[in-house]
């Protein structure tokens, strides 16, 4: 049987471009502010954190965040998030910065 069906073949070219393109979307969201612990949001207060984790659209399909839990990682804040559309998982990180005078 070593004959392969042509819509087979479609079908996995497809999925290949698809998880490509998913993958393509992870590195772009990486290099995107908060994407990473290398490039955290400057948040003024911890309160805000939420309100900024909503106003991110999901990389992959731009549907709205849904903030899982909080954790702090080397000084930096962290939020899981999954998305309410394509229940996409990610963090999004955080720095709190101070505005009053040291
Ligand atoms: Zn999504």
């Amino acid at each position: 049987m070593g004959k392969k069906r042509p819509e087979r073949t479609a079908r996995r070219a497809a999925e290949r471009s698809a998880r490509q393109m998913v993958r393509d979307r992870e590195k772009l969201a990486a290099l995107s502010p908060g994407g990473s612990r290398e490039r955290p949001i400057a948040v003024e207060s911890a309160a805000v954190i939420e309100v900024r984790a909503h106003a991110t659209p999901c990389p992959q399909c731009e549907g709205e965040l849904r903030v899982n839990e909080h954790r702090t990682d080397a000084g930096l804040r962290v939020v899981a998030v999954t998305c309410n559309r394509c229940h996409a998982k990610r963090e999004l990180w955080f720095k709190l910065v101070s505005n009053e005078p040291n």
